[in-house]
């Protein structure tokens, strides 16, 4: 049967956005995570296109990574691929683009990756710290749309951090912000650093499984820190003590971080931070009590919102450092 011109009309125009999306210039995000590795075709405002999700432990060796990479840039070549972004989980050197070391995966000590994967890929390459990736995607389409001042922090094993300064990421020579490694104890734990003492090892999810162990005086601790977010929210002793400890360590800590900075929103990602509407409350009061008060006047503390923001944050970076070249 022939089509109807109103189908042909609907096919054409169809075809027509497939072509435009093809031309208009995109950019290859890449979020690499300790578990996954998720690649992501992002066109100009933020938006992705194609997404594809590797276990980190299939690219683990350079050879496979780098690899890879190289084979998604064929996979996607109808795409007008301007420059690709990497998001990596460790200190980098940002102007130079090498990898200072991966705290959880060995074998990328002082490697060149910007040089390599221009070299091998014929595009502009930028990379950066992880957190300072998820900031940016989250300042530019998520929680913090449109803020000029920002902290982003992520919860989970370790604490992430990530300045956002002036619109843009505040960067040294290296990724910097590591606020994770602020000292709140002198006489605290080894921290994972080298140095001992640091605000990761209070707030840690390990940290809050142990401490909760300890409080309930049980032989092992839960396995995850959702089980003590739902006793908490089931008024159980123990698990609200939790809480309220890690609310009072962190909250100093940012009363901190809010003298420095001034940030008017302060974005909290990562697994803990699903525990975010019965912490949220605590951590305000400890502000309050901590920060000087006009510090705290158009300030915002908020969950973060995007499931990509490390696909889309790579990717914005790419677009972004380009056009600062021009
Ligand atoms: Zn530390």
């Amino acid at each position: 049967m022939k089509k109807s011109i109103l189908e042909r009309h609907r096919g054409e125009a169809h075809m027509e956005k497939i072509a435009h999306e093809h031309k208009a210039s995109v950019y290859l995000g890449i979020d690499w995570g300790g578990t996954y590795i998720k690649a992501g075709i992002v066109n100009s405002n933020g938006k992705i296109l194609k997404k594809i999700v590797y276990s980190s432990g299939s690219l683990r060796e350079r050879k496979a990574f780098i690899g890879e990479i190289k084979r998604l840039k064929e996979t996607f070549r109808k795409y007008n691929i301007k420059a690709v972004g990497v998001g990596a989980p460790g200190i980098i050197d940002v102007e130079r683009g090498s990898i200072y070391y991966l705290p959880n995966i060995p074998g990328w000590e002082n490697f060149p990756l910007k040089t390599i994967l221009t070299k091998e890929l014929k595009i502009p390459v930028f990379i950066d710290n992880d957190a300072n990736i998820f900031a940016l995607a989250e300042v530019r389409r998520g929680a913090g749309c449109g803020k000029r001042r920002a902290i982003f922090l992520t919860l989970g094993t370790g604490l992430g951090g990530a300045v956002i300064s002036d619109g843009k990421i505040l960067e040294g020579r290296t990724s910097a912000s590591e606020l994770g490694h602020v000292v709140i104890d002198i006489n605290g734990k080894h921290c994972g650093c080298g140095g001992s003492g640091c605000i990761e090892t209070f707030t840690g999810s390990n940290h809050l499984l142990e401490r909760y162990r300890q409080l309930k005086k049980m032989k092992t601790a839960p396995k995850e820190v959702k089980e003590i977010f739902d006793r908490a929210k089931a008024k159980q002793k123990e698990a609200l003590i939790v809480w309220k400890e890690f609310s009072a360590y962190l909250g100093k800590f940012l009363a901190g971080m809010v003298n420095i900075f001034n940030p008017q929103i302060i974005i909290f990602g990562g697994g803990v931070s699903g525990a975010f509407s019965l912490f949220g409350p605590f951590l305000w009061r400890v502000l309050k009590e901590q920060a000087m008060w006009p510090q705290l006047a158009d300030l915002k503390l908020v969950k973060a919102k995007l499931e990509d923001a490390g696909i889309i944050g790579a990717a914005l970076l790419a677009k972004e450092k380009l056009e600062e070249r021009k």
